[in-house]
């Protein structure tokens, strides 16, 4: 009876870990597919500016290059930030940051850069353990 209790214990130990596993993989490409639209979004506002520049050129009346394609500018910027935000969620779901000197990608729980030597930031968003605040984290992805 002992022998297959234990079992049973192990069982369900091994299920839990591949559980965790799978879902922060599944986290990750889900950050990933994210990623990609933003980075399509830019695409098609190069190609927007592309088409306001080459418009401009043929007009008669030249208008300020800047001007006419600030919107556009402003709206990658964002789309930029927005991936260098899911950058940093895919490095914590590997339980990794990227030194902010030498850009190296190191384990979030490491003070200093064992390349660079240089003292890392106390981000205390990022320094907070993936696993445990699953709650927090479910209703995060469910804002965005
Ligand atoms: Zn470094």
């Amino acid at each position: 009876m002992d022998l297959i209790n234990e079992i049973g214990k192990k069982t369900s130990h091994v299920c839990y870990v591949t559980v965790d596993k799978t879902s922060k993989i599944a986290k990750e490409a889900k950050q990933k597919m994210k990623m990609a639209g933003y980075k399509s979004q830019i695409e098609d506002l190069y190609e927007e500016i592309g088409k306001k520049v080459y418009e401009n050129h043929i007009r008669e009346e030249k208008q300020n290059i800047y001007e006419l394609t600030l919107e556009e500018c402003i709206e990658i910027d964002k789309l930029a930030s927005q991936i260098e935000e899911i950058r940093k969620k895919i490095l914590a779901l590997r339980e990794k940051k990227q030194c902010p000197h030498c850009f190296l990608e190191i384990a979030s729980s490491y003070r200093f850069c064992p390349n660079c030597g240089t003292l890392q930031q106390e981000e205390t968003e990022n320094n907070t353990p993936i696993s445990i605040p699953q709650k927090e984290e479910q209703t995060n992805l469910e804002q965005e």
